[in-house]
């Protein structure tokens, strides 16, 4: 195999110094280490006859490898019939296309894995930053950096005569990637972990209301847990989000196993019941938290609003 056939990194395009490394393989292909893309492995069969899928998908297929050299050194095993799979069997790592939120997510990821002290400028060129923010080409990255600027996550600006990034990460940006860090990502999701029957159509109501004012997205699954899949959806969606309501009130064991969950997960936690009457009066555990308590649809939306304004620090 003519090693030196391989003159630009089949997924990002990247030439000269930025290739770092092509060797020929045991199997029919290359390993090639791109400075961009990290280390991955490709057949000959695939450089050939992919060039147009590899021009359409490389971007994605560099940010999952990039993930993937960054956990335990695994890498991409490109083949002109594995691409699809590759897709598929990655798919929760790559950020929706129409997400802005879960890009900046990675940036975040990113910037904070990089910097050892909070205020630390970090700078690289600007093709290193486009997989692993999955973005498309530079213009795209520009704008993720601007909306971060925006939201006061970064500092960003061009160096090396508009070849490379300087950024730092703002207090918001440190205090949300640690979270993010942590395992937990979401900036706007909330999601309510609730009783639901026909008596808690208007709390819940009042809930998503308030959750929808101050900028969240909130996250409703209805329906006690009857399924593994509903159970699936819910642990899902606590996992993405900024911080769970949850209302104790009926005291049912789904609500609990949700508010553990996210407990667990380390998520900011806000939690509410109603008034009960004398005779119905029970304690309510929530550890160190307090349970706010309301009295009815209209003082919930009160109190929820200014307990939300207190926890949580980052606000759109
Ligand atoms: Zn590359």
């Amino acid at each position: 195999m003519n090693v030196s056939n391989i003159t630009k990194c089949p997924l990002c395009g990247a030439n000269g110094s930025d290739l770092r490394e092509v060797t020929s393989t045991h199997v029919d292909g290359y390993t090639i280490r791109c400075f961009h893309c990290g280390t991955f492995a490709i057949t000959d069969e695939c450089i050939r006859s992919c060039e147009e899928k590899l021009e359409e998908i490389g971007y994605i297929l560099s940010g999952i490898n990039l993930e993937l050299n960054s956990i335990n050194n695994q890498y991409l095993e490109l083949k002109s019939d594995s691409l699809e799979k590759i897709l598929k069997d990655y798919e929760y790592l790559v950020p929706n296309s129409d997400n802005l939120e879960e890009k900046v997510e990675k940036l975040l990821k990113f910037l904070r894995k990089e910097t050892t002290y909070f205020t630390q400028k970090l700078s690289s060129k600007i093709e290193r930053f486009i997989p692993i923010a999955y973005a498309q080409n530079s213009n795209e990255l520009r704008g993720l950096f601007d909306w971060m600027k925006e939201k006061n996550l970064v500092e960003w600006g061009y160096t090396n005569q508009g070849k490379d990034i300087g950024t730092s990460l703002l207090h918001d940006g440190w205090e949300l990637a640690n979270k993010i860090k942590k395992g937990r990502g979401g900036f706007d999701k909330v999601f309510i972990a609730a009783w639901s029957d026909q008596s808690t159509t208007e709390i819940i109501d009042a809930i998503k209301e308030v959750v929808k004012k101050l900028g969240f997205q909130a996250i409703w699954i209805p329906g006690d847990f009857f399924s593994q899949q509903i159970v699936d959806k819910a642990l899902g969606e606590i996992r993405q989000s900024r911080f769970v309501i949850v209302d104790q009130t009926g005291l049912r064991q789904s609500v609990f196993f949700e508010a553990g969950f996210a407990y667990g997960l380390d998520i900011d936690m806000i939690y509410i019941h109603k008034k009960q009457e004398e005779k119905f009066k029970y304690e309510f555990y929530t550890g160190h938290y307090q349970s706010h308590e309301y009295e009815d649809v209209e003082h919930l939306k009160i109190i929820l609003e200014s307990a939300i304004n207190v926890r949580i620090p980052m606000k759109k």
